[in-house]
């Protein structure tokens, strides 16, 4: 990354892990406890679905290092609103882009192409991506997602 690219990606993830947004449960959703016992992270994810299966809201607690904090608010803000077929492309096209070199449509992703920088750095990977698996198993039986 270009010393530009890496100051603003710095900034988002310190931004978002301090302040995150989306956090707390929501009452009645669908939760999925996310962890990743390689680095401590730990996410629990509410996610209420519409009548068409829509993301209607979505929040999160949980505690652990900053990307994985800053991953899991990020996402929630792109994910809000969506439809559900729109939330699962946007989560495959980030695994996608945080794993490989393999060119993908990062539509609707905005700030959050900013944590391909992880791609480098397998650990941080989980990080990056434990809210996101946490997001793709509550679209199906909200059991229990793990990035190990
Ligand atoms: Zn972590």
């Amino acid at each position: 990354m270009s010393d530009e690219l890496e100051e603003l990606y710095q900034q988002v993830i310190l931004d978002h892990s301090k302040r995150p947004r989306n956090r707390g449960e929501i009452p009645g959703g669908v939760h999925v406890q996310g962890d990743n016992p390689s680095c401590g992270d730990e996410i629990m994810l509410s996610v209420k679905f519409g009548p068409a299966g829509e993301v209607e809201d979505i929040k999160f607690t949980g505690s652990g290092c900053a990307i994985s904090q800053a991953s899991a608010s990020l996402m929630t803000m792109k994910l809000k609103g969506k439809s559900r077929e729109e939330a699962l492309r946007l989560a495959g096209a980030f695994h996608t882009l945080i794993t490989s070199d393999t060119p993908v449509d990062t539509t609707g992703l905005g700030d959050v192409v900013l944590l391909k920088g992880v791609r480098k750095f397998p650990q941080r990977v989980k990080c990056a991506s434990l809210a996101w698996r946490a997001f793709e198993q509550a679209t199906g039986d909200g059991t229990k997602a793990t990035t190990e």
